[in-house]
């Protein structure tokens, strides 16, 4: 199926739908306890002038909770509060331009299991 984006979604194979769990990210994320660090952004775009020329700006699709959105100023907007580090940014940005650190101690989040 071809999407307005220019990426091309395909169906997964007939075997393995109706395989796969159900799973709800927004169920999910109410399990998670956020300590953020109002002072310190650990994540963040290391060229903005990379980001111009990156075409289909992948970013905005595989991060799970959205930090990465496009600016009315047509940069790329990094909202590094909302991160649960699953440390997808540090290989799905074709160019490597998000410098990605972990929050620092006492910081960041907590899951909750059970
Ligand atoms: S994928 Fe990387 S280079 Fe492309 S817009 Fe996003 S941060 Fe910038
Ligand atoms: S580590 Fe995961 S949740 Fe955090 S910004 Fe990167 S893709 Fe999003």
């Amino acid at each position: 199926m071809k999407r307005n984006d220019g990426f091309e979604s395909k169906e997964l194979p007939a075997e393995v739908q109706g395989t796969l769990p159900d799973v709800y990210v927004d169920d999910l994320l109410v399990t998670i306890k956020y300590f953020v660090d109002e002072e310190h952004a650990h994540l963040w775009i290391e060229d903005h002038e990379v980001c111009a020329r990156c075409r289909h700006k992948p970013c905005l699709y595989f991060c799970p909770v959205n930090v990465y959105t496009l600016g009315h100023d047509g940069k790329i907007q990094v909202a590094y509060q909302a991160c649960v580090e699953c440390g997808s940014c540090r290989v799905g940005c074709p160019y490597s331009n998000i410098g990605w650190t972990l929050p620092r101690g006492g910081y960041g989040v907590a899951y909750k299991f059970g």
